[in-house]
């Protein structure tokens, strides 16, 4: 069972995931808990190549490929052998990210993104993913008040590059309606997370 969560800044991802992970466990699943990019060592250093630098210096195609090849390695490294040995994988974005940053707000294309990815995963899509949809405002507030947050370069985007990501997850879900659920993620995060296992517990059964 492979499951992604989506979303922008803000908007309470790895701290409901960690919320997610804990329960999984305690019903006595094997769960590998992973991000992108990154999740290994080679997507680790593609990351920090994609993040460290300065948001004006990187070509966005060259952004796009990059965050392709890290979700390649990923996935054949980590992800589908889980997946294989009946693990959960719980994975903190995937493909739906590249197409709402790259594809809508970076202004590449939808289709030109998901070709570049196609290439990449090879048809293998999460069983499930939760968008957790927040207003960007509400979202950009959190992360200044989250101490723990690594700082990279999407911090210093505007609001409204980040009100065009928002628009282009909603254009990602006109496209795959079955696969990705909304989550609510303005509310707080006790709120978010029953949302989220609401959701969860349709495919793993309690
Ligand atoms: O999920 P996390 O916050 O760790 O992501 C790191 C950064 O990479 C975020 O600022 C996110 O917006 C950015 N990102 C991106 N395009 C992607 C995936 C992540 O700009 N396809
Ligand atoms: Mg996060």
């Amino acid at each position: 069972f492979f499951v992604t969560v989506e979303g922008g800044e803000g908007a309470g991802k790895t701290t409901v995931l960690d919320q997610i992970e804990t329960e999984l466990i305690q019903r006595g699943y094997e769960v590998v808990r992973t991000r992108e990019p990154g999740g290994i060592r080679i997507a680790e250093r593609i990351r920090t190549v994609i993040l460290d630098v300065t948001h004006t210096e990187m070509d966005s195609r060259t952004e796009a490929l990059l965050y392709a090849a890290a979700r390649r390695q990923h996935l054949v490294e980590k992800v589908i052998p889980a997946l294989k040995e009946g693990k959960i994988v719980l994975c903190d974005r995937f493909l739906d990210s590249s197409l709402a940053y790259q594809g809508y707000a970076r202004g590449i294309g939808f289709d030109e993104v998901k070709a570049i990815n196609e290439f990449a995963i090879e048809g293998y899509l999460p069983d499930l993913t939760l968008f957790f949809d927040v207003d960007p405002q509400i979202g950009l507030t959190r992360i200044q008040s989250d101490k723990d947050r690594e700082v990279n370069r999407l911090d210093q985007e505007k609001l409204e590059f980040h009100e065009r990501v928002r628009n282009g997850y909603q254009k990602v879900m006109d496209v795959y309606p079955e696969r990705i659920k909304v989550i609510d993620a303005n509310q707080d995060v006790r709120a978010v997370y029953k949302d989220a296992m609401t959701e969860i517990n349709q495919f793993v059964g309690r």
